[in-house]
């Protein structure tokens, strides 16, 4: 009897055990729980002068802004470092000793030095981190409404030259050859930042994650059922009536460099922010360019230094990058000329 009745029960456990095991393999398989699937979440913050945001998915939505808020702290940390606004960052500390011996710099602040010379090499001095006298000019001109004087931009020009900043990679120093010198890292620091906060949302396990910060941005992997986070590219700033060039981006950096924000209008001319290292002269081209790269700082430094090349030149500096792209568009009185680097994805058309 015993075993009669037992037997049933023996069936019972053993298609429960069954059940159990096939629910067990149906999570493990998925690597997902089956009741909560990815969402997005989506966190902005005030960073570096710009607006930087954050897009995540994720199914755990502590991890999530817990990893933003470590973001947040790694870019307003680069922010201290790196910043040409605030004369205690670790970069302003640095000008201050310019004309004198070498310095001994962060790694962070020895990372993007070391990078904006490369690009400067590269651009033939088009990117030049020593541009800030310059750059100072343009921003009072900007704030005044009055072109610099002649002799004041002569001054300021005699201390840019990107070969006067020496690195020495053994002892992590840094040395400005001529006092007055000032770095000013807005040509490469957002799309370093960016790239950054990406990495440090991937090491927490969050690889599905994109982070903007206004022109810069820099993407992980696609969101879940998708082929990519789309993108859309507009050289000439987010009002230009022209229809953008619309991107699928994964594990790769966007950043547009132009006029199209930050200007002065003088006498019917505008000059850009951005500026000729050579002349001095804030650009006064209506252009603007979107280059895609391998990683945030590449993008943000070659955008920079493509606004300043021009689209035959910089189309040739996009050429010799690995695995860049670019999109430059020019005005001119016969309307937008575009020109589109062969290795640009073709844009999407819904
Ligand atoms: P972006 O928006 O990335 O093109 O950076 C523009 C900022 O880079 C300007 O606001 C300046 O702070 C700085 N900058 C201007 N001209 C140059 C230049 N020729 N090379 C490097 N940085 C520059
Ligand atoms: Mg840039």
């Amino acid at each position: 009897m015993v075993q009669i009745e037992s037997k049933p029960l023996l069936y019972v456990m053993a298609w429960v055990a069954l059940m159990f095991n096939a629910m067990f393999l149906v999570l493990v398989v998925s690597g997902q729980p089956l009741t909560r699937a990815a969402t997005r979440h989506e966190y902005r913050r005030t960073c570096m002068g710009s607006e930087f945001t954050i897009l995540i998915y994720s199914d755990d939505p502590k991890l999530a802004k817990d990893a933003a808020e470590t973001a947040f702290a790694r870019v307003e940390a680069l922010n201290k470092i790196l910043s040409d606004y605030d004369p205690d960052s670790e970069l302003m500390r640095l000008c201050d000793r310019a004309g004198g011996p070498p310095v001994a710099v962060s790694d962070d602040l020895f990372r993007v030095l070391a990078a904006s010379l490369d690009w400067a090499g590269r651009s033939g001095g088009a990117f030049d981190p020593t541009v800030g006298p310059v750059v100072r000019q343009w921003r009072r001109a900007r704030r005044e409404r009055k072109l610099p004087t002649p002799e004041n931009l002569k001054a300021a020009l005699k201390l840019v030259g990107w070969r006067n900043l020496t690195l020495d990679p053994v002892a992590k120093t840094a040395c400005l050859a001529l006092a007055g010198m000032k770095l000013d890292l807005g040509g490469i620091a957002k799309g370093f930042a960016a790239q950054e906060a990406v990495d440090m949302l991937k090491a927490r396990g969050l690889d599905r994650s994109l982070v903007a910060a206004a022109g810069d941005i820099v993407a992980g992997e696609a969101p879940p059922g998708q082929a990519g986070w789309r993108v859309e590219l507009r050289p000439l700033g987010p009002g230009d009536p022209t229809p953008p060039h619309v991107i699928l981006l994964t594990n790769r950096s966007a950043s547009t460099s132009g006029d199209a924000e930050r200007y002065v209008e003088i006498d019917g001319v505008r000059y850009s922010h951005i500026v000729d290292p050579k002349t001095g002269l804030g650009l006064t081209r209506r252009s603007g360019v979107s280059v895609l790269a391998a990683d945030g700082a590449t993008a943000d430094a070659l955008a920079t230094a493509c606004v300043v090349l021009g689209g035959e030149e910089g189309s040739k500096l996009v050429e010799m990058t690995p695995s860049a792209a670019s999109i430059f568009m020019n005005r001119t009185d016969r309307g937008v000329e575009i020109r589109r680097s062969d290795r640009l994805p073709a844009g999407l058309k819904d």
